[in-house]
């Protein structure tokens, strides 16, 4: 079996919550290496993070890692978030930049990833493993495809220790990006981001948002199921499993999965990697 990493999103309601830990409670089977708590934008949902982290770590027992970003809040808010983290036992941290919701203009102290993380080392030395997040496809705000790897250096360069990247469907992204960046000099682990497909309308929502290319190939074979949820589910399946398969195969160290707090898509493909 791989070595593997969950990311889960913080609850907000009961339902929620329950949902959280039947997943937790069938994906702990897997023994993940960590499991990653995301950090909504805005300063709001910060107790939820670290509320979700500590819930993870003390009642399932697995190794937390909150995400951390710019957008969630100023030096001292932040290094008092590190302090707890430190505080509760946790060793990693994922540290990005985040994005602000529309109409936000305040962005914090820092601008880009690689300040935050420059920040964690200064305060914190080496207590955490950080985490930074890479882009096999480019980051869509980058100028273009080499100054985004340059800027993913530099995230290594002020101290990040590995990278999860964004999600793809086209393996050879990933291979290229990977080689790219050791060209560069860089020579962290870098452990491709898997989105198991489950709702193809809903991925393609996500896709929008984030960049991520869905080849035309699964797009027209998706459609070719409609409304056929099994089918969806059996292809989605497939699909991603091949991928991860052809990543280990070239040499990917491990799988993050995106698990969207539900526990059937992932464990579909894990099964199938077993
Ligand atoms: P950066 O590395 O700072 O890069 C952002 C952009 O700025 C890129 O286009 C880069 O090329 C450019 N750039 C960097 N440095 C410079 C510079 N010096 N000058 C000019 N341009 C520069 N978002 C959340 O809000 N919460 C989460 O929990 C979360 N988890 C994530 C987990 C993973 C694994 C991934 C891949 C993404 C996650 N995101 C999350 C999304 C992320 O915050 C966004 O993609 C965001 O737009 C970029 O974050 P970053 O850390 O990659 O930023």
């Amino acid at each position: 079996m791989p070595a593997v990493s969950f990311e889960f999103f913080p609850p907000k309601t009961d339902e929620q919550r329950a949902q959280l830990d039947r997943t937790v409670a069938a994906l702990k089977a897997y023994q993940p290496d960590y499991v990653s708590v995301t950090f909504g934008a805005g300063g709001s949902t910060l107790s939820y993070t670290a509320e979700t982290a500590r819930h993870l770590h003390e009642q399932h027992g697995l190794p937390a890692a909150p995400h951390l970003s710019c957008v969630g809040g100023n030096r001292a808010e932040l290094a008092a978030l590190l302090d707890d983290y430190r505080a509760a036992g946790y060793r990693r941290i994922v540290a990005l930049r985040g994005d602000l919701p529309s109409g936000m203009a305040t962005p914090g102290d820092f601008r880009y990833a690689a300040e935050l993380v420059r920040f964690i080392r200064e305060h914190s030395g080496d207590h955490f493993h950080i985490e930074v997040a890479a882009y096999p496809e480019t980051h869509p705000q980058a100028d273009n495809a080499l100054r985004d790897l340059q800027h993913f250096k530099a995230k290594v360069d002020a101290g990040a220790d590995g990278a999860i990247t964004q999600y793809f469907f086209n393996a050879d992204a990933y291979f290229r990006f990977v080689d790219d960046v050791q060209r560069l000099g860089v020579n962290v682990p870098i452990v491709p981001g898997i989105m198991p497909i489950t709702n193809y309308s809903q991925l393609q929502r996500f896709s929008d948002m984030c960049g991520a290319e869905i080849p035309r190939w699964i797009t027209q074979r998706m459609r070719a199921h409609g409304d056929d949820a099994d089918a969806v589910r059996k292809l989605g399946t497939e699909v991603v499993t091949t991928l991860c398969r052809r990543l280990l195969d070239g040499g990917a160290p491990g799988l993050h999965f995106y698990t969207l707090n539900r526990a059937k898509a992932t464990e579909a493909v894990l099964k199938q990697l077993a």
